[in-house]
């Protein structure tokens, strides 16, 4: 089984209340193999939400305490995106899941570039660096597609 970001499955989680699916993860929902899940509900945060970024570094400098994670008023929401990454590796320790593919961009999710305000950079959201801690193989998006699709040749 394959932790997968809910809002990559049709899940309506997203900032703006709506989903970002691709046609190749929903062909491939009916198989069974993905555990959708959407930290920042998870962490507590409401949908929709204000736009929230990591103000400096990443998902590693928040878990460190190095960062903090603000919304567009300023507002610092760490706590939440923290419990949204806990609560993640609880659903993938329970399962004994050792895969996740997530949205790419996300201060959660988030596998190779994240935001500062409206800057994109290179980097990981707070659940991915979490998830990467504890030895979870994290994709994002496209790769998962490319190395999935590949595999079928
Ligand atoms: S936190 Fe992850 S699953 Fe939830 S809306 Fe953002 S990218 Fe999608």
């Amino acid at each position: 089984m394959i932790i997968v970001s809910g809002c990559l499955v049709g899940l309506k989680c997203r900032f703006d209340g709506k989903y970002k699916v691709s046609k190749e993860f929903m062909d491939l929902m009916p198989k069974g193999i993905f555990i959708p899940v959407c930290p920042e509900q998870l962490g507590g945060l409401p949908t929709p939400r204000i736009p929230c970024w990591i103000e400096d570094g990443d998902g590693y400098d928040v878990l460190f305490k190095k960062s903090r994670v603000v919304n567009q008023k300023g507002e610092d929401l760490t706590e939440f995106f923290k419990k949204g990454a806990k609560e993640t590796a609880k659903i993938a320790n329970f399962l004994g899941i050792n895969v996740a593919v997530f949205k790419e961009k996300s201060p959660s999710c988030g596998v190779n570039f994240i935001y500062h305000g409206d800057k994109l950079v290179k980097g990981c959201g707070v659940t991915t660096a979490l998830l990467i801690k504890m030895g979870i193989h994290v994709l994002d998006e496209k790769s998962f597609i490319q190395s999935f699709t590949s595999s079928l040749y």
